[in-house]
């Protein structure tokens, strides 16, 4: 029998469930507080709860929403972990520290977690993508990649980006219960402000995301600064286009005045001239926002055909020209570092056992 995973559950429902298993309702904090606080992942550990309740439970429901986990640690000190699930799939995760020489300014550790098993979108430059889509996360899948994650590297995230495999606006029911999960001040994984979601333009989406919460930051996995560019490699934009994409982070930013953030991967004679530096900081301007620069990083692994192949990356020195242009139009502009290039943990790049696949051929 398929079990369903507790952490689906919100903190009412699980109350539900508890007193519909013939117990008292403080038993819902103390199981919530076995999973959450005390990061259990097997009932028979949760020695709060009294021993018929946990074998009750353990009957209909998993704690935890993963079979085995693997580690792989970059000279960098990135760490990614592949999560394999009960049904056999497997998804990716990505911890990126930054550590920081000011004393005063605290070390950062990101979180980029995943939201579907493989991906429908087929970005010309991503990994994932060419694995096509397997299924939804389940929103007990997104949460346990941080309570797993933190167990097994033993720091406490600072940050969690839904930048991993995947389109989260694509799960958009599991991605908005995780983060009500992960933000919910009781449970005590992440503070709101702390989290954010990337998307690739789905602009019904960004709505959502502007209409239900207020505190949870915006990402936009832009690349090109044309619709004709832009469609050849984020096939999304077909179906939503700069315009489109333009007025949905106007009314993200009204309802919520969180500044954005576009994230731009420089390729080589596509996207990195001085007029695509003058659209962007156009694009960028429409509210407070910031870029990132994120270098383009080999998915050869994948044999890649069609204009996928021909991507190449922009040099460091039309990455530092394309960022000077930016800031001189009064944009914030951030290089990003190539964090966990080494294996394969890079922005574009997870494609978990394929790239093994790939690599023994
Ligand atoms: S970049 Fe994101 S949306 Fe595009 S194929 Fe990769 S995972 Fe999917």
């Amino acid at each position: 029998m398929n079990k369903n995973l507790i952490k689906n559950y919100n903190a009412s429902e699980i109350e539900k469930i508890v007193l519909d298993l013939g117990h008292k309702k403080f038993r819902a904090t103390q199981l919530m507080n076995e999973l959450y606080s005390q990061r259990k992942t097997d009932f028979a550990e949760m020695k709060t709860l009294p021993g018929d309740l946990r074998n009750a439970l353990a009957e209909k429901y998993e704690a935890g929403s993963f079979a085995e986990t693997t580690k792989t640690v970059s000279k960098d000190g990135t760490v990614k972990i592949l999560f394999a699930m009960h049904d056999g799939n497997a998804v990716e995760t990505v911890m990126i520290p930054e550590i920081s020489n000011d004393p005063e300014r605290k070390d950062r550790y990101s979180l980029c977690v995943s939201s579907q098993v493989g991906c429908s979108l087929d970005c010309a430059f991503c990994a994932t993508g060419k694995l096509g889509f397997k299924r939804n996360l389940e929103a007990s899948e997104i949460i346990d990649q941080l309570i797993y994650a933190e167990k097994l590297i033993d720091i406490k995230m600072t940050n969690i980006v839904y930048m991993g495999m995947g389109e989260p606006f694509l799960n958009i029911d599991n991605v908005f219960k995780s983060i009500r999960t992960f933000s919910n001040p009781s449970v005590g994984l992440m503070p709101a402000k702390r989290i954010t979601v990337s998307t690739s333009g789905i602009v019904p989406g960004i709505e959502a995301l502007a209409d239900n919460f207020k505190r949870i930051k915006l990402a936009i996995s832009l690349h090109a600064t044309t619709d004709i560019v832009r469609e050849k490699i984020v096939p999304a934009a077909r179906k939503w286009d700069l315009k489109a994409i333009g007025e949905a982070i106007e009314y993200y930013y009204h309802n919520t005045k969180i500044p954005l953030t576009f994230e731009y991967i420089l390729f080589d004679g596509l996207n990195d001239s001085e007029d695509d530096a003058k659209r962007l900081a156009r694009i960028s301007r429409r509210v407070m926002s910031k870029v990132n620069l994120i270098p383009y990083h080999s998915i050869d692994f994948t044999n890649p055909e069609g204009i996928a192949a021909e991507l190449k990356p922009a040099s460091s020195r039309t990455i530092m020209r394309f960022a000077d242009s930016l800031r001189a139009k009064k944009v914030t502009t951030i290089i990003r570092s190539s964090s966990g290039e080494d294996i394969a943990a890079a922005c574009g790049q997870l494609a978990f056992s394929k790239q093994n696949t790939y690599n023994a051929k």
